[in-house]
């Protein structure tokens, strides 16, 4: 099989009729190095498709006034194109359909849900395969679903399934040779055929398992920032683009909240070792950041990220002071709620987890009530240090607590593992941005000096630790 580099544009690189004409170029120009390219659905439809589903639960509105706005963002940007109208025409119909499906039994399940939000990306596929073909590359638009995407049922947030990487080489086999393929991100299906979705943000995590089954040269993330940078440029304007960063501090960027990246994509390139490369669409010429298996740098923070939006439980059962299986019979429950933790603190009776406030926790919660005290803190966020020097970099800790405490801002809870390359401290959401600054002042401002902490300042992080 030819080496091909998988090209993924986000939803703003694909967002408008101007975006769309840069990333066509931008493949146009990679013709020579077999592009397989990846689109997420124009910007903010996935919100929109959603909104609509819920929206056709309120029989108020006709099915037609429901998927207007949806269908009115498309025949834009296809006019601007100069393309023919009836392009997605069949999609537009059948989510028509859909909606009216869900209105009639007022009902919408996670399945119908993902079947409602996949229709973005397949129009986005369709109409940069068609502009791609306008400007003469061999273009054609392909649901994922029929390349071998095949995942578990867990609507919403789909995992694929082992035999998926098999699947989609044997499917991309069949792509006649010189044809440049226009995938849909975010989507698959189940083995009954159902249309799943990979979780918001989930094109990325699409390109990387497409790059891995393809044994592609390099993954393409093309997104509208320069590349990660030091920090959420949303909240730190002066942000640096970082050059190089390692599978593992991408990884944990991802985890703790930079959005650059979903947190799932570096796995598969990791196991294929193939280099990630983010770069921004409105400046092709940039360097971006490369992401590799390993780097080495001087300095010993990569990054700042930080999650709001999250709750911190707090789980106290004085009772099984020296019993065993209070961590057990914890954790066993939130295998059952399926609830994904992000932070850990523990001591002999009591647990404080982090979980993302997008979940319902209260089924959770009223089982932990059976055995334990539950205390929820709702208007809590993390804060992430990350670079792989942190791991080797003795008083990173106190330097980090001095600038908490200049600040006046309680942490309310810290983890950093055993040889890892994030530190993360929850405090107040309505201090992260202040924080965020902060940090990222201490570490990248003009004043940043990242050489090695005081041997008094050493001492205070080993304390810290044996504490
Ligand atoms: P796309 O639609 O291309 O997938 P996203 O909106 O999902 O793009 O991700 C890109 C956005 O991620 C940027 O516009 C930026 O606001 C945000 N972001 C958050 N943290 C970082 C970071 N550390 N580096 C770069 N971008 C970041
Ligand atoms: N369109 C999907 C979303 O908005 C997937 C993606 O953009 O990566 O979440
Ligand atoms: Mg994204």
């Amino acid at each position: 099989m030819v080496a091909v580099i998988v090209m993924k544009f986000g939803g703003t690189s694909v967002g408008s009729a101007g975006s769309i004409r840069e990333a066509v170029g931008i493949v146009n120009a990679s013709q020579s190095r077999a592009p397989f390219v990846v689109v997420s659905a124009l910007s903010g439809v996935t919100d929109l498709l959603l909104a609509s589903a819920s929206k056709a639960l309120d029989r108020s509105f006709s099915a037609k006034e429901v998927v207007r706005a949806v269908e009115e963002k498309h025949r834009s940007v296809i006019q601007n194109l100069g393309l023919g109208a009836g392009i997605i025409s069949e999609e537009l119909a059948e989510l028509e359909q859909v909606i009216f499906g869900i209105s009639l039994i007022k009902e919408l399940t996670p399945r119908t849900t993902d079947y409602v939000a996949s229709f973005g990306e397949l129009m986005s596929a369709k109409i940069v395969a068609a502009y791609a073909r306008k400007i003469g590359l061999n273009a054609m638009a392909f649901n994922a679903c029929d390349l071998g995407m095949v995942t578990d049922s867990n609507f919403g947030n789909a995992e694929i399934l082992p035999t998926t990487y098999q699947a989609i080489a044997a499917a991309a086999g069949n792509i006649p040779l010189g044809v440049v393929p226009v995938v849909t991100g975010f989507i698959g299906k189940n083995v009954n055929g159902e249309v799943t979705t990979l979780g918001r943000g989930g094109s990325d995590y699409s390109a990387a398992i497409f790059g891995a089954a393809l044994g592609a040269e390099e993954i393409q993330v093309w997104t509208d920032v320069d590349g990660v940078m030091t920090a959420d440029p949303g909240i730190v304007p002066n942000a640096r683009t970082v050059d190089v960063v390692s599978f593992e501090e991408a990884s944990e960027l991802a985890y703790f909240g930079a959005k650059v990246l979903h947190p799932k994509t570096i796995l598969p390139a990791l196991d294929k070792n193939i280099p990630v490369r983010v770069l921004n669409t409105f400046n092709p010429s940039g360097k971006g950041t490369l992401i590799l298996k390993s780097v080495m740098r001087k300095e010993h923070v990569t990054a700042i990220t930080s999650k709001s939006d999250i709750y911190v439980i707090n789980i106290n059962s004085a009772r099984m002071l020296l019993a065993f299986g209070f961590l057990h019979q914890v954790f066993k429950l939130f295998d059952e709620f399926r609830m994904p933790v992000d932070m850990i603190a523990t001591s002999e009776v009591n647990v404080t987890v982090t979980v993302e406030r997008k979940f319902d926790i209260s089924g959770l919660v009223e089982k932990l009530r059976e055995f334990a005290a539950v205390t929820v803190l709702s208007d809590r966020a993390s804060v992430s240090i990350v670079g792989n020097g942190i791991r080797s970099t003795p008083g990173l800790g106190s330097k980090i607590f001095s600038i908490f405490g200049r600040l006046g801002i309680n942490v309310e809870m810290t983890t950093q593992s055993y040889d890892a390359v994030t530190e993360t401290l929850v405090i107040k959401e309505g201090r992260l941005k202040e924080a965020v600054r902060a940090l990222h002042d201490e570490f990248f401002g003009a004043q940043a000096v990242q050489a090695p902490v005081t041997a008094a300042a050493a001492k205070i992080k080993s304390d810290r630790l044996r504490a």
